[in-house]
């Protein structure tokens, strides 16, 4: 046992009036997909005699990565806040602190284990406070054997399976004079009415799936969050509709691959993302908007229902990952360049002002100059309004790992810079066709660099700053373009004017 192993049991000397709970993920069990039938849950509650236990006390959760987590982080907020506690940003007084971890990206994982060793010398000071990881890195084994050896102040873990156990997890982690961990490697359930608290009464999120099935070769995702599963038409359209009725101006339907909604709701025979777009577009809400998007299930039907606009709006984030056809099928992406650049172009001429973004990755293992010239003239060719654009970086367990990465890192910098270039011409030739135009905002609050100016979102989910009174935080104004830049968009309110369709 290390130093600072005993330091932290000596520390704890809790009566043990619980069985401790010790349950690791395994990848092995993860990447299974069994015929199961889904198990729908309708049934949480916080359990008595932990209705009380937060009153006085405080809970901060620091979220990394997506904004599935961005939810799952609201999902806590709302258990906990159940629980009795209330929210800070402040962690020197936080009675609990949770970090919603993620696992898409070797830095993402690095920071989080910045952090935990940041809290390491608080827990020192203030061995009281429960200190949490949950999250996808909670579902790697490689993560939790780095925890155990190394990070014995953590004082639960649980996984992206079983965030409705919180309350349970939590009074053994308190009572407890053993690390709680809890990880659960099953495909997943749905647990329907769990409480939220919500970030901001203007923009929503609506989970309508959960899971991935894709398996692409560097991507740990499918193990992290299980199968593909959706939730029911009836009870996404209820959630849209009370978020309507609350004043929601905008909502983002969410799932790791909204293009395969529907496709284990063997009840309901061939109802897809674009049914359940069709049934949405006609809620009273000012904005729909759906990510992320896989190319491979993105069909026909739902291309004719974004066509028809109304709240359905004018942005399609479509991940490529590459250009070129024979690092798309080592990446397991099941699409070849062309079968991409169809689907692209079939999309621009039904939805002709449609903005589109894209995720790249560059310095695949063996990727050759030519190939990467490929993605290169991708790009040239759909002209994205934006793209994510990343390093190549192994992650333990996946089948790329298993793969040599064997592009050297300066080769790798090389290419990310300058495909970075390219796309950073791309998004400013597209912004400045918008100079001189009036478009439509909805206003989210002040710019992060100027309290005096007011920031929000296009349709096409441009950024725009322009000055005006904070009474329209909330409300969609029409600004005209007065200035374009690579990355956002200055102008002034116009009172009467038309907005272009983008
Ligand atoms: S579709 Fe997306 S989430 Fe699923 S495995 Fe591929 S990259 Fe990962």
């Amino acid at each position: 046992m290390s130093e600072d192993q005993k330091e932290v049991k000596q520390e704890k000397d809790y009566s043990k009036y619980f069985q401790s709970t010790f349950k690791a993920p395994s990848l092995k069990e993860a990447r299974r997909r069994r015929k199961n039938t889904i198990q729908y849950l309708n049934d949480f509650s916080i359990p008595e005699d932990m209705k009380t236990i937060g009153q006085g006390k405080q809970f901060m959760i620091q979220t990394y990565g997506c904004q599935m987590n961005e939810h799952d982080t609201e999902v806590m907020a709302g258990i906990l806040s159940e629980m009795g506690y209330t929210a800070t940003e402040d962690p020197e007084v936080a009675d609990v602190i949770l970090l919603n971890t993620c696992a898409i990206r070797e830095n993402a994982e690095n920071r989080v284990f910045g952090e935990i060793g940041h809290l390491k010398t608080m827990k020192r000071e203030r061995p009281d406070f429960i200190l949490g990881i949950c999250g996808c890195m909670a579902q790697e084994e490689s993560v939790i054997n780095t925890i155990l050896q190394k990070h014995p102040q953590v004082d639960l873990i649980f996984g992206t399976h079983n965030i409705h156990r919180l309350p349970q997890l939590l009074k053994e982690a308190l009572f407890s004079k053993e690390m709680v961990m809890e990880v659960w490697s099953k495909e997943g359930d749905i647990v329907e009415n769990l409480p939220k608290v919500r970030n901001g009464n203007i923009r929503g999120w609506v989970n309508i799936m959960y899971g991935c099935d894709k398996f692409c070769t560097y991507c740990i995702v499918p193990y992290t969050r299980g199968k593909e599963r959706s939730r029911h038409p009836k009870e996404i359209i209820e959630e849209v509709r009370s978020l309507a009725r609350q004043g929601y101006k905008e909502i983002t339907l969410l799932g790791q691959n909204v293009n395969a909604y529907g496709k284990d709701l063997k009840e309901l025979e061939n109802y897809g993302l674009g049914d359940l777009m069709d049934e949405i577009r006609k809620i009273d809400i000012p904005r729909i908007r759906f990510t992320t998007s896989h190319p491979r299930d993105f069909d026909d039907h739902l291309i004719e229902v974004l066509a028809k606009g109304g709240n359905l709006v004018e942005h399609i984030h479509l991940p490529v990952q590459s250009g070129n056809s024979d690092i798309l099928k080592i990446m397991g992406r099941s699409y070849t360049r062309e079968r991409y650049l169809d689907l692209f172009h079939k999309i621009k001429n039904a939805i002709p002002h449609a903005s589109f973004t894209t995720d790249i990755i560059v310095g695949f293992p063996n990727e050759t100059d030519e190939q990467f010239e490929d993605t290169m003239s991708l790009v040239k060719e759909c002209e994205f309004d934006g793209a994510y654009t990343f390093i190549y970086s192994p992650r333990a367990g996946t089948p790329a790992a298993k793969m040599e990465d064997n592009i050297p890192m300066e080769v790798k910098k090389e290419r990310l810079q300058r495909l970075n270039k390219l796309v950073n011409e791309f998004a400013l030739k597209k912004n400045s066709q918008l100079y001189g135009e009036v478009v439509e905002v909805l206003v989210e609050g002040t710019s992060k660099k100027n309290s005096d100016v007011l920031s929000g979102h296009t349709r096409t989910n441009k950024v725009v700053n322009f000055r005006g009174p904070k009474s329209l935080i909330g409300e969609l104004v029409n600004v005209r373009i007065t200035e374009t830049k690579t990355w956002s968009l200055t102008g002034e309110m116009v009172k009467e004017a038309s907005v272009i369709s983008e």
